[in-house]
Parts: structure tokens; sequence; C-alpha cells
């Protein structure tokens, strides 16, 4: 609005500017008619009445200025509709630039500017200003699954419930994606009136969106700042309700949360581990830890299962303080491939029957060059592919199962085997098993852990045994802590148990000594270079 308060002032000046200079023209011609045509007309009307001799020279500078007339006033026309849609094309460039095309709220740049404007206003009179930060729960979704169009059409339904639920004066916004925004001026002591706008936000895009027979269910999260914490600017304003909003989405999405000091203390602890672990990567402090998997029938070990650890500042960190935040920075990637290589030139010398499972992040994913990556680090390392098992989540399936299809079925072909991780934990469960070829089916441990005092949880167990039973696939149960849980596994009818009951995580000598307990020495790479050369000697000796 104070854009186009602005523009219209702009539009004045400007108009009178071209006025002036067109007029100018026009003008100049006139004083030069009147200047020597005046004495010419009375030469020629007394020429006319047969009175005197015409000056041939002053009716040529005559006829010179009427054309002169008539070119400054043509030329004088066409400026005006020149400029009329020079300035007119120049509104709508501006008003592209402040706009965002499809739904026709403001975009980043045009929310910043009315914004800033609406903070000065916050200042005299008083009140406070609220920017509230949208951030659509899985947006992501509905454009791999349904395409852009789809993706398009819920993106403008949600803007016209954004305009219903919100007063009239507050500024909207398209931030760019699936993320919007919200200023709007409120009295210090009344912050509910906030919170009523935000909760209506979130029950309105809540409600299922229709597009061609498909009903969307779509949901966000929600961060507000305001200017009364003491935001000098409308910058960091936007910067804290984006962290607040994160807040929200960690908190469990489809929700609102305020912006607090706090928050800002938790994105600065994040940035520091994120430079802490890009000096680290290179440096070699992340190293593959493994847990044994047993096969429950025979209770041989028969593979294990590689987890990121981090030696950092003589401290043993473990994964779940530092892979959300790799993926996150997409250092996942340059991280898990280090600690693979590491696994694979460590797991060559293992009995050649014990398997290693490693895990791959949703982000890894999305990467349509990660079969080749990995088929590369076996090829390196001299690891068979036939020993390796990858372990992918049902989450990372659900962002874009074709891509993940492409990329299991090159794994596949390579002769690598791949398992559901984390089972019943995702979202539709048995269509992602029907679309991939898998290995194996790995139990969540959550469903593990609490089978003793609940029975859903038995009751979920059994029926993920026995779907595996049915298509044919393994399934291992990870988090068996006790020889009970493992008696229960094993009569339920998995196959294979992995948790704290057989071993917890340990290092590569730790699992050396494990493979020692199980009965089976390691070859170790000096070892291997002994047997070659021995090899060789004997055929040389056989002539
Ligand atoms: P996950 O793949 O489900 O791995 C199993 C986790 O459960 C491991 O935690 C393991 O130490 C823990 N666990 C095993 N047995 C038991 C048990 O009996 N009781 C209990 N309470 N827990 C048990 P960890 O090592 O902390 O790893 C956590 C998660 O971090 C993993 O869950 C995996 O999602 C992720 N992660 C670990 N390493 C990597 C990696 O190299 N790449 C990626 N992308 N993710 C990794
Ligand atoms: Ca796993
Ligand atoms: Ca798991």
């Amino acid at each position: 609005m104070n854009q186009s308060n602005s523009n219209s002032g702009l539009r004045a000046t400007r108009g009178a500017q071209r006025d002036v200079i067109a007029g100018g023209i026009l003008f100049a011609a006139i004083i030069l008619f009147v200047g020597t045509g005046g004495s010419v007309v009375s030469a020629v009307v007394r020429q006319l009445q047969g009175v005197g001799e015409t000056d041939n020279l002053m009716v040529t500078a005559l006829l010179l200025n009427i054309a002169l007339i008539i070119f400054g006033w043509r030329r004088y026309r066409e400026l005006m509709s020149e400029m009329g849609e020079r300035i007119a094309a120049e509104d709508r460039a501006n008003k592209l630039a402040v706009t965002d095309p499809l739904t026709g709220l403001a975009n980043r740049r045009g929310v910043a500017e009315d914004a800033a404007e609406l903070f000065m206003q916050a200042r005299k009179s008083q009140r406070q200003l609220a920017f509230l930060m949208l951030d659509l729960d899985d947006f992501k979704r509905i454009n791999d699954l349904y395409g852009h169009e789809a993706g398009d059409a819920v993106l403008s339904a949600i803007s016209a419930r954004m305009r219903e639920v919100t007063p009239p004066e507050a500024l909207l916004a398209r931030l760019g994606g699936d993320e919007f925004g919200c200023v709007i001026l409120y009295d210090a002591d009344a912050p509910e009136t906030v919170e009523t706008m935000a909760s209506n936000l979130v029950e309105s895009i809540a409600r299922p969106v229709v597009h061609e027979k498909n009903a969307f269910d779509i949901t966000t999260s929600i961060g507000i700042s305001s200017s009364k914490s003491g935001a000098e600017s409308v910058e960091i304003l936007m910067r804290r309700a984006d962290i607040a909003m994160y807040a929200a989405k960690r908190l469990g999405k489809d929700r609102f949360a305020w912006f607090e000091p706090g928050m800002e203390d938790e994105l600065h602890a994040r940035n520091d581990v994120e430079l802490a672990m890009r000096r680290g990567i290179p440096l070699g402090e992340f190293m593959p830890y493994f847990e044994p998997q047993i096969d429950l029938a025979s209770g041989q070990l028969i593979g294990f299962e590689m987890l990121a650890r981090w030696m950092h500042d003589g401290m043993l960190v473990e994964p779940d303080t530092f892979i959300a935040i790799a993926e996150d920075t997409s250092l996942i990637e340059s991280l898990s491939l280090a600690i693979m290589e590491q696994a694979m030139i460590e797991a060559r010398g293992w009995p050649d029957h014990i398997s290693l499972s490693v895990n791959i992040s949703p982000v890894q994913l999305r990467d349509p060059w990660m079969a080749q990556k990995i088929v590369k680090l076996l090829t390196e390392t001299g690891f068979p592919a036939r020993r390796l098992v990858v372990e992918i989540t049902e989450s990372s399936l659900f962002q874009n199962l074709e891509l993940a299809q492409t990329i299991v079925t090159s794994m596949k072909n390579q002769g690598i085997r791949v398992a559901l991780d984390d089972f019943g934990t995702g979202y539709s469960s048995l269509s992602h098993l029907r679309a991939l070829p898998f290995d194996r089916i790995k139990i969540d441990k959550s469903f593990v852990l609490s089978m003793a005092e609940s029975a859903d949880s038995r009751a979920i167990v059994k029926a993920v045994v026995g779907l595996g039973d049915s298509l044919g696939l393994p399934v291992t149960a990870e988090g068996i802590e006790d020889a009970d849980t493992a008696q229960r596994m094993r009569e339920m009818g998995a196959e294979i148990g992995q948790g704290y009951h057989y071993s917890r995580p340990v290092g590569i000598e730790g699992a050396r000594r494990l493979l020692g307990d199980y009965g089976m020495p390691i070859i170790t790479d000096a070892q291997r270079e002994t047997a070659a050369l021995r090899e060789d000697d004997e055929r040389r000796a056989a002539g």
C-alpha cells in the first residue's frame, strides 16, 4: 500500500515532466510562427489585395512554420502516448517486482518494503508489529506425487484461505516456495489477537484442499516474532520468525510458536556444530562403529550395521547430535562416504559371509548419482557388492519415490541388497513394500523396546513379521535388549536380531573381538598380502 502510494506520486511527477518536454516543442514552433509568420501572413494578405510584392523566402518560412506546428503537435501526441505506455509498463514491472504472480500476494521484496512502513507506524503509534512466517509441512510431497499443477492449485487455495481468516489490514505475502508471511500491527497488551489469528491460520489451512478429485491434507507451521522484543528492523523480525517457524516444526508441525531468545542460541549452537563438522570430516574425525546382527535361529553372527560416530575434542559424539545437521547442510554425503570407505576397508578382512549394512539418509536418495558413488567406493576398496546391505527409511521413499526406485534398482543390479529400515514408523508402508524390491525389512526398535508393556507394539511386531513372511522377506528386529525379547522375537518368526543384548555398537577393534568371540578369525590387510604373496610363490613354484 505504501508502494502504491509512492508509485502514484512518481507517476504524477513523471506526467508533469512529459507534458513540459512535449509541450515545449509545440510552444517553440508557435513562437517561431508568431515571430516570422506574422509578417509573412500580412505580406500574403497584402498580395491577395493586389498591394505589394510577396517575398518567396518568407512564404517558404511560413510553410515551414506551419509544418513545424503540425509536426510539433504530432510529436507532442506521440510523446504523450509513448510515455504513457512506458509509465504503464514501468508500473506493471514495479508491481510484478513486488507481487507473487501465482497467488497475487506480495512477494518477499514487496512485504519487506511494506512491513518497513508499518514498522515506522508501529513506533509512532505505540503499537507492535507481529511477523508470522508460515511454512507448509511436507508440501514437496504434493509436487512430487501429483505434479506442479496440483502444487500450484494448493498454494493458490491456501493464499485464499489466508485472506479469509486475516483482517483486511494484514499484509500477506508469499515469500517463496511453500513459505508465506503475514504482518500485522497489534496492541502490546493484547498478544492474544495475534495468537487467535495464528491458530485460525493453522486451522483453516489444515482443512483438505480439493483439486481435481484429489483432497490434499496440508498443514502449516508458523513462527511469530514481535517488534516488542526489541527487533530493530524488519530483517531481524523475519529472521526471528523463521527461527521460530523451525522450532514449531521440531515441536511436531501443524502449530505456531513465538520466537524466544533461546532459539537463537540453539541456531548458533547448530552453526558451531556445522563448522566443527566441516573441519572434522577431512581430518578423519568421523568413524564407523559396528553393531552385530545375529541369526536368531542359530545364534550366529551374520553381519554388522555400521553406525556413524564422531570423535571430537576427545569425546565420542552420537549420531543424534550430528546427522540431522549434516542432512540440513548437505554435509551428509561426504560424511557418509568417508565412514563407508573406512568400514569397507575394514570389512573386507572379515569372513566372506559377514555382511555390512549401511544407513543412507533421505537426502542422499535425492541424488541421482548415489548408486554410482557407492559402486565407485566398492571398486576402490575392493569390498564385494553382494556383502553390502543399504538401509533406507520409509520417509526417504516418500520424498521422491521414482528417483528412489531408480537408485535402488541400479544398486540391486550391482548385487547390493536393500533393507527397509524403521519399518512401521512411516506413512503408507504396504505400498512402499510393493513399489521397491527390498531384500529385508527392519522393524523399528521403538516397537521391540515397548513390546513387554504394550499390546499394541506386540500386535504391530506380529503383523510386520507376518507381512515379511507372506512377501518372502526376512525380518530384522532391532532394539533387542534382553534374552526374553530375543526368545519372543525368535518365536514370532523374526530371522535376524540386533540390540544391546548382543552388544552395544563398537569400534573397529571391538568388531574384530566380537568376530573372534563368535569363532571367526579375521584376516587383516597384512595377512591378506602375505597370503597373496604366498599364493604367488606357490603358483610360481608349481610352474
Ligand atoms: P538406526 O538406523 O535405527 O540405528 C539403530 C540405533 O539404535 C543405533 O543408534 C543403535 O545404537 C541403537 N540401538 C541398537 N540397539 C539398541 C537397543 O537394544 N536399545 C536401544 N535403546 N537402542 C539400540 P545410533 O547409533 O545412535 O544411531 C541412531 C540413528 O542415527 C540410526 O538409527 C540412524 O538412523 C542414524 N545413523 C547412524 N549412523 C548413520 C549413518 O552413517 N548415516 C545415516 N544417514 N544415518 C545414520
Ligand atoms: Ca538402520
Ligand atoms: Ca531403526
